[in-house]
């Protein structure tokens, strides 16, 4: 049997036979990045909120022996007030059904096959509650109960963002995670991880956007700064993008640790090659 390269977090990378000589060898963890294929502004790529979410999965997988699903790349209608809205060129949505959907079918198909543990890693905001339907929907369909050792977790990464970090990354200009889009996180984070991708020569700066405290329908185009960017990316350097990706990361893997229990990420390896 294919055995797999030490440090292999992707799930679609192993074949089937060790996917299912993994399952059957611990409390297997899976992770499943979520995004969208949304505009950021003239400076960050459309799949900002995927690639972030998957490069923060697959550090967290890395140090939990946990395996990292092909992320979900379309997510929710972008809203105006928290991703600049579904008018915009370059944000291609699903609706609510369709999120829902997708993820009750995949949680509900990784649970069936024997993984124990399903962890759905969000990174685009107006994803939040579908995410969590979806996931509803299919642990009714399973029938599972409160103690069944099978469950899903659920988490958008900037909740893992701590005051501290707050402190050092925003330095007392934090404006609101909704209105961190195309900021100085996501421009951060993305300087850290993927540099080539991003264009500082591009980036916008103005303050953060004034949006109404109500939504309205149809949505009025000239209330989205033209950049497309609800925040300006002021200040953001790779150096913060590491801060908050290492602290982020090392919360979060230590949270499913303590919540999921822990299965070294050594022993997918160390078992095959012994
Ligand atoms: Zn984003
Ligand atoms: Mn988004």
């Amino acid at each position: 049997m294919q055995t797999p390269p030490t440090g292999e977090v992707k799930l679609a990378h192993l074949d089937a036979h060790t996917f299912a000589d993994w399952i059957s060898s611990g409390t297997p963890t899976v992770l499943v990045p979520v995004g969208a294929l949304e505009q950021h502004g003239p400076h960050l790529p459309m799949g900002t909120d995927a690639i972030l979410a998957e490069r923060i999965a697959r550090e967290v997988a890395a140090s939990t022996g946990a395996l990292v699903a092909p992320p979900i790349t379309y997510g929710y209608r972008s809203q105006q007030k928290s991703g600049g809205g579904d008018h915009l060129v370059g944000t291609t949505s699903l609706d609510a059904a369709t999120l829902i959907g997708i993820t009750r079918n995949l949680v509900r198909g990784l649970l069936d096959q024997g993984v124990r543990h399903v962890v759905l890693v969000n990174g685009h905001y107006e994803n939040y509650q579908f995410l969590y339907e979806g996931v509803d929907l299919a642990i009714r369909d399973l029938g599972l109960e409160a103690e069944d050792e099978r469950c899903v977790l659920l988490l958008s990464y900037w909740d893992y963002v701590s005051e501290q970090t707050l402190d050092a990354v925003y330095q007392g200009s934090f404006p609101g995670w909704d209105v961190e889009h195309g900021g100085v996180l996501e421009t951060a984070l993305m300087l850290h991880l993927e540099p080539e991708l991003v264009r500082m020569d591009r980036a916008v700066d103005h303050e953060p956007a004034q949006l109404p405290r109500f939504d309205r329908l149809p949505v009025v185009p000239g209330r989205t700064p033209a950049t497309g960017c609800l925040s300006a990316p002021r200040g953001a350097d790779a150096a913060k993008g590491r801060l908050l990706f290492e602290q982020v990361t090392r919360d979060l893997a230590e949270d499913l640790t303590a919540e999921l229990g822990r299965r070294p990420a050594s022993s997918l390896a160390a078992e095959r090659v012994g």
